[in-house]
C-alpha cells in the first residue's frame, strides 16, 4: 500500500513539528528537508525522529535536484552522518529511512544506515523531462537489494505521464518510489498505487515560512478528504475531469464526496491534457472508465466517439465520455443542466415568446443554443468571433453579432434574458467582465455558467443594477448528477441531491 509523506521544510525543527501536528491524522511518513533548516538547528537533526514520534526520512536535497542546499558535498555527507550517528537499538528513535542520490557514494554512510536498519532511498531526480529509458534507469538505480528505489520525473506533456505508467507496469518487480512533479503531477500522486509507488509526497497548506518541497504537491487534507487516497486500490474505477490549463472545477469534491457515500469504489482525479489524442491514449493506458470533458475539448472529443447521444448530436458538444465495450460513449450533460436550471429560476416550462442573449459561442453556448431552440425560444448570439457567432447561429435561424455597436444595437430587442457563456469572469481572473460595454437597466434576468466565483464580475453588476440573477452552480449540480447517472447505471442517489451534502 502507498504512503503519504509529509515533506517538512521549515526553518527549525520546532516549526516542522508544529507543521506535522496540523497533519498528522492524514500522514505516515514525514520527510525532514535538512537543506531547509537554519544552520543552527542543522546540528540538532538526529534529535527530529524521537520529536516526531512517526517514521522520519532524512533528506538533504542539493539545488541541482530541485532542493535547497547550496553548501559543499563535503559538508552535506557530513551533516547526513549527523542524522545517522548515534543510532539506538529503539529503531523508533533513529531516521527509518535515509534519502542518498544515485552519484553518491560514501560506503561509510551507508554502513551506518544498515546497522540499525535505516533504509536507504536511492534517487534520482529529473527536474528537466522524463528519461527515454526510464525502467532501464529505475533497474540500475538499486545497487544493492535492500534499498528503496525512488525516481522523481518532471512530464512535459501527457506523454510524458504515459511512459511513466508504461514503467512502472515495466518494473512491477521492483519496489519503488515513482513520482512525478509539475503541473501534470496530481493524478500520478493521487493515484500513487497505480503506479505501484511506496510513498507519495504532499506538501503543508498555507505555511508561508515552508516552501513547498517540489512543484506540484497536493497537501495531506487534500489526498485524504478530497481524493480517499487510501481507499484507492488496483481494483479501484478511475474517473477524471480533462480540461487544459484545468481550472478550478467541483467535479473531483462532487464526484469523490458521492462515490464514498454510495461506497462505490472509484476514484475521481483532475487530468489537464494537453490534446485529446494523448487523453484517450492514457485513458487505455490506465483504464478510465469515464470523464467529464471540459475547455477546450468539448467539441474536438466528438471525433473520437463511438456513440453519440442525441444531446451530442443536436449540440454539437459532448462533455461526458464512458468506456463502452467498443469505444467512447457521448454525452451531452450542459444541456439538461441548463434548461432545467434555467426553466425553475424563471419558473416557465419552456421560452415561447422569449428573445435572449447568449453571449459566447463555445462549447457550453452551444448546449444552451440547443436547448434555448427545444425549448422555442429566440437568440441573438453574441460572440467575440463574429463567424463563430453566425456558425452557431445559423442552423436556429438565431441572430448573431459581435461585440460591436451592431451587437449593443441588437441586444436592446434580446435582452429581457442573458446567458453568459463564456469563461470570462471565471478564477483566477474574477476581474474580468465580458459585458462592460453593456449598461443593465434592471429588468434583465441575466444568468452567468460560471460557478467558480460563485457570483462573476459580471453578475455582481448585473445584481446591484437590480437585475434577477442565477449562478452556474445550480446548473453545474444538476449535469453532474446526470453525469453520475452514466458513469454508475445509477439513479442520483435523492438524499444527497441537497448542495450541503457535497461539502
Ligand atoms: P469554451 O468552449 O472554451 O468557450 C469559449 C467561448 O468563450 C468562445 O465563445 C470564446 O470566444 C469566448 N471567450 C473566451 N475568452 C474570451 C475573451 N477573453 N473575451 C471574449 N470572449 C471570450 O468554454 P466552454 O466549455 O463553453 O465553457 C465556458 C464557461 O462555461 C466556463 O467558465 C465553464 O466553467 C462554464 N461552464 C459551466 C457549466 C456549469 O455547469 N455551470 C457547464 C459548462 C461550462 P471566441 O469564439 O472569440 O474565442
Amino acid at each position: 500500500m502507498s504512503k503519504i509523506c509529509l515533506c517538512l521544510t521549515g526553518k527549525t525543527l520546532t516549526r516542522n513539528i508544529e507543521i506535522l501536528e496540523k497533519n498528522r491524522k492524514y500522514v505516515d511518513i514525514a520527510e525532514l528537508r535538512v537543506d531547509c533548516l537554519e544552520d543552527d538547528e542543522r546540528f540538532f537533526i538526529r534529535r527530529f525522529p524521537e520529536m516526531a514520534g512517526l517514521p522520519v526520512i532524512l533528506t538533504i536535497r542539493r539545488n541541482i535536484d530541485g532542493g535547497y542546499y547550496v553548501g559543499g558535498e563535503g559538508s552535506r555527507i557530513t551533516l547526513l552522518a549527523k542524522g545517522l550517528a548515534n543510532a539506538v537499538a529503539d529503531q523508533r528513535r533513529n531516521f527509518a529511512y535515509v534519502d542518498l542520490e544515485e552519484d553518491l557514494e560514501v560506503p561509510s554512510l551507508e554502513e551506518a544506515a544498515r546497522a540499525f536498519g535505516t533504509r536507504i532511498i536511492r534517487s534520482w531526480h529529473n527536474m528537466e523531462g522524463v528519461d527515454e529509458d526510464l525502467s532501464g534507469k529505475i533497474r540500475k538505480l538499486r545497487w544493492i537489494g535492500d534499498e528503496l528505489v525512488k525516481a522523481a520525473v518532471m512530464p512535459r506533456n501527457l506523454d510524458d505521464v504515459i511512459h511513466v505508467y508504461k514503467a512502472a507496469k515495466e518494473t512491477k518487480d521492483i519496489e519503488k518510489i515513482l513520482l512525478c512533479m509539475g503541473e501534470y503531477s496530481a493524478n500520478t500522486r493521487i493515484l500513487a498505487e497505480l503506479l505501484d509507488s511506496r510513498i507519495s509526497y504532499t506538501s503543508p497548506a498555507d505555511e508561508d515560512d515552508a516552501p513547498q518541497a517540489a512543484p506540484g504537491q497536493l497537501t495531506p487534507k487534500e489526498m485524504v478528504e478530497l481524493y480517499r487516497f487510501h481507499d484507492i486500490t488496483d481494483k479501484t474505477k478511475i474517473f477524471a475531469v480533462v480540461g487544459y490549463p484545468l481550472t478550478i472545477t467541483d467535479s473531483p469534491a462532487f464526484f469523490n464526496h458521492v462515490f464514498k457515500m454510495e461506497k462505490i469504489n472509484a476514484a475521481y482525479v483532475p487530468i489537464p491534457a494537453d490534446s485529446v489524442d494523448s487523453i484517450m491514449r492514457l485513458a487505455e493506458e490506465i483504464g478510465i472508465s469515464g470523464m467529464s470533458i471540459t475547455i477546450p475539448y468539448k467539441e474536438t472529443v466528438l471525433s473520437y466517439l463511438t456513440h453519440q447521444s442525441k444531446e451530442v448530436v443536436s449540440t454539437g458538444a459532448c462533455n461526458t465520455l464512458v468506456a463502452g465495450p467498443d469505444g467512447w460513449l457521448g454525452y451531452n450533460t450542459d444541456a439538461l443542466g441548463f434548461s432545467d436550471s434555467f426553466l425553475a429560476f424563471i419558473g416557465k416550462k419552456d421560452l415561447r415568446g422569449r428573445k435572449l442573449t447568449i453571449v459566447g459561442a463555445g462549447g457550453a453556448a452551444r448546449a444552451v443554443a440547443a436547448e434555448v431552440y427545444r425549448l422555442k425560444g429566440k437568440a441573438l448570439i453574441l460572440n467575440r468571433t463574429v463567424a463563430k457567432a453566425h456558425a452557431l447561429a445559423e442552423p436556429y435561424r438565431f441572430a448573431w453579432a459581435g461585440f460591436d455597436s451592431r451587437g449593443a444595437d441588437l441586444m436592446e430587442k434580446y435582452s429581457s434574458i442573458i446567458i453568459q457563456t463564456t469563461p470570462v469572469g471565471m478564477a483566477p481572473n474574477t476581474e474580468a467582465d465580458p459585458l462592460e460595454f453593456y449598461n443593465f437597466s434592471g429588468r434583465e434576468a441575466v444568468m452567468d455558467l460560471i460557478y467558480k466565483p460563485e457570483k462573476t464580475c459580471c453578475l455582481k453588476r448585473a445584481e446591484k443594477a437590480g437585475c434577477r440573477i442565477l449562478t452556474g452552480s445550480d446548473m453545474f449540480y444538476r449535469q453532474a448528477r446526470n453525469q453520475y447517472s452514466y458513469y454508475t447505471n445509477r439513479e442520483f442517489p435523492p438524499s444527497l441531491i441537497s448542495r450541503a451534502d457535497y461539502s
